[in-house]
C-alpha cells in the first residue's frame, strides 16, 4: 500500500498493529511512488487492537488507570519536570541545603504544572524558621505579592501524625519528617496562589463541591473547615501526597481536583 506521508491514516495504522506484525514502513521519493503505481486505496476493514499503532510521531501520555496508585505516584514523581527558581518561582530566599531544597520542591513538581507556572509564577519563595507573624500556621501566601513562605524545620509536633485523613489538624501534619511536611506545606500554599489565578474559571464548580463536602462532614483535615480556601488547599495537598486515602476518603474530590490539574497542564 501506498500512501502520502502526511495522511492521517498513519496515525491509525503505523505499525506494529497487531501482536507479531511483520509489518514495514518505507519511505519513497514521489518518483519512485509513482514507478510503483502511486497512491493505493486503502483497503476496507483497517482495524488495529487499542495499544498499537502508535506513530513515532504520536506524543506519549500515561493513562493513570493503568498503573496502580503507588507506581503511577512514583512515576510522577519520576516523569515531573524541574521547578526552576527564576522561572517557576522568581526567587527563593532563606537559608536551606540544595539537597533540603530539592526536596521541598519535589511536592509541587509532582503536580506537573511548570509551563502554567511559567505563566503565573510564585514571585517568592521564603523558607524560614521562624515566621512571626504567623500564629499557629506552618507558611502562607500573600495574594497581593504572590509570594509564599515556609517554616522549617517545623517545631516538634508538626509532623509524623498518625491519625487518618480526616482527623488530622492539617494535611502537612501527616509528613514522616519536617522536610516532607515543608514539602506538603508548600502545596498547600501553592493551592491558595492557584485558586486565586483559577477563580473564574473554576470557582463556582469548586464551591459547589466545597458545599457538599461540608454537608457530608467530609473535611479531610481541621483546617479544610476554615473556609472554601483552606478546603482546596487541604484538599489539594492531600491528593498530591496521600492520593490512594485521599480518593478513598473524598472520590468526587479528588477526581475533581485531578481533572482541574489536567485543564491546566
Ligand atoms: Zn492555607
Amino acid at each position: 500500500m501506498i500512501r502520502p506521508a502526511d495522511d492521517p491514516i498513519w496515525e491509525r495504522i503505523y505499525p506494529p498493529n497487531h501482536f507479531g506484525c511483520r509489518a514495514g514502513v518505507r519511505s519513497l521519493t514521489a518518483r519512485e511512488a509513482e514507478a510503483r503505481g502511486g497512491v493505493s486505496p486503502l483497503p476496507p476493514g483497517l482495524e488495529v487492537p487499542p495499544g498499537f499503532a502508535r506513530p513515532p510521531t504520536a506524543r506519549w501520555e500515561p493513562d493513570p488507570a493503568k498503573y496502580p496508585p503507588e507506581l503511577w505516584e512514583a512515576l510522577q514523581g519520576k516523569l515531573a519536570e524541574r521547578i526552576e527558581i527564576g522561572r517557576e518561582i522568581l526567587e527563593l530566599r532563606g537559608r536551606v541545603s540544595a539537597r533540603e531544597k530539592d526536596q521541598i520542591l519535589r511536592g509541587l513538581e509532582g503536580l506537573r504544572l511548570s509551563r502554567w507556572m511559567e505563566q503565573n509564577p510564585i514571585r517568592t519563595l521564603e523558607i524560614a524558621s521562624n515566621l512571626a507573624q504567623t500564629r499557629n500556621r506552618m507558611g502562607d501566601y500573600d495574594r497581593l505579592t504572590q509570594s509564599i513562605r515556609l517554616l522549617y524545620p517545623r517545631p516538634e509536633g508538626s509532623w509524623a501524625d498518625e491519625k487518618p485523613l480526616g482527623q488530622l489538624r492539617a494535611v502537612s501534619t501527616k509528613g514522616s519528617s519536617a522536610l516532607q511536611a515543608a514539602a506538603i506545606t508548600l502545596v498547600h500554599e501553592f493551592g491558595h496562589h492557584l485558586y486565586e489565578a483559577m477563580r473564574e474559571e473554576t470557582e463556582n464548580r469548586l464551591f459547589a463541591r466545597y458545599i457538599q463536602a461540608k454537608k457530608e462532614g467530609r473535611f479531610v483535615s481541621l483546617r479544610a473547615r476554615d473556609g472554601v480556601l483552606e478546603w482546596f488547599s487541604e484538599s489539594l495537598a492531600a491528593h498530591r501526597f496521600f492520593r490512594r486515602d485521599f480518593r478513598k476518603f473524598d472520590p468526587a474530590t479528588s477526581a475533581m481536583i485531578e481533572d482541574v490539574l489536567a485543564r491546566l497542564r
